[in-house]
Formats: C-alpha cells, sequence, structure tokens
C-alpha cells in the first residue's frame, strides 16, 4: 500500500527523531490503547487516521506512540482487529 511504502521511505534517524518529538507531546503512552508503553526501543508510530482519509504523512496532529500490537492490529489481519475489537478500544 502506497501510504506504507512512503513512511518506509523515511529514514531511520528521522523517524527516531519524530519519535521523541511525540515522547516530548504524549509521555510514554499508546494512543490507541491508552496504556503505558514499557520503553521506546519497543514503541511504534501510529498513524490516527489512513492517509487516504485526510492523514498527512507527517502530520504530528495524526501521529502518537503506540505498542507494536496496537499498531499492527489496527492494519493487519482481521484477526488481530478482532481481538482489540473485543477489548473495547474503540
Ligand atoms: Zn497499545
Amino acid at each position: 500500500m502506497g501510504a506504507r511504502d512512503a513512511w518506509s521511505s523515511i529514514p531511520y534517524r528521522q523517524r527516531q527523531a519524530i519519535k521523541g518529538e511525540l515522547l516530548a507531546r504524549d509521555g510514554l503512552v499508546c494512543c490507541v490503547c491508552k496504556t503505558p508503553i514499557a520503553s521506546m526501543s519497543v514503541a511504534t508510530i501510529e498513524h490516527k487516521r489512513e492517509r487516504n482519509a485526510g492523514g498527512a504523512l507527517l502530520d504530528y496532529n495524526n501521529l502518537g506512540l503506540a505498542h507494536p500490537r496496537c499498531n499492527y492490529g489496527r492494519h493487519g489481519s482481521s484477526q488481530r482487529t478482532r481481538v482489540i475489537d473485543a477489548r473495547a478500544f474503540f
């Protein structure tokens, strides 16, 4: 998918800098499930809206830190999405 490809093209160091900005703004808290994340090394960057729904790639208002399972759960298999839905996070 185009959005994922574009995100992957951002240099690693720039992505680390973005994570630092999000940490300063939000703290080490998952933007999907609102619970703490163990460490920055496992935190991922989540797009709160899909880009094709109006979210810009580098719009900080559209970005937040997330657990890997929360981030990939939203974009990944329907099975993972169902698990998250069952926990009433949305
Ligand atoms: Zn989470």
